[in-house]
């Protein structure tokens, strides 16, 4: 079975949230590999014990571009991203772009426990033969400068 690779990225309200989230369901867990933002990253990998944890930059110095960029890349097949919805944060737009990419790649995002929840139990999780739709792009690789 092809390994699914989920990304995880809570703000500093959220993460209690999403780390006891992920806790609960380590088992299901333990057969994805994971990619977090620095601090949700080492939280994660402290509580579940794991050391496979792919940390990436904390998400104001940058991190939430790279996992928009490893989306962009084909790399994250979910997002799970607790954003606040009740603070704003120095990296706003940042947010906005990740939010941006995981729409335009169609890839699942949930934003919340129980959207997560779905995603996380849906049979596509372990179903390799379910492919994802990509989006078709050759409008943007074809189109040239016009004259
Ligand atoms: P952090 O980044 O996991 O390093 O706290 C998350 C964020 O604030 O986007």
């Amino acid at each position: 079975m092809a390994v699914k690779s989920v990304a995880l990225v809570a703000h500093d309200n959220k993460k209690k949230e999403l780390v006891d989230w992920v806790s609960r369901n380590k088992t299901r867990f333990a057969q994805l590999k994971l990619f977090a933002t620095g601090t949700t990253g080492k939280l994660l990998a402290e509580r579940l014990g794991r050391d496979d944890v792919v940390r990436l930059l904390s998400g104001p110095l940058g991190g939430d571009q790279q996992i928009g960029a490893k989306i962009a890349e084909g790399e994250i097949d979910v997002l799970v991203f607790f954003w606040d919805p009740l603070e704003p944060q120095p990296h706003d737009p940042d947010i906005k772009a990740l939010l941006r990419i995981a729409a335009l790649w169609n890839i699942p995002v949930a934003c919340n426990s129980a959207t997560a929840e779905f995603i996380l139990t849906s049979a596509y999780m372990t179903d390799d033969q379910h492919q994802i739709a990509k989006p078709d792009f050759s409008y943007y690789t074809t189109r040239t400068t016009p004259q």
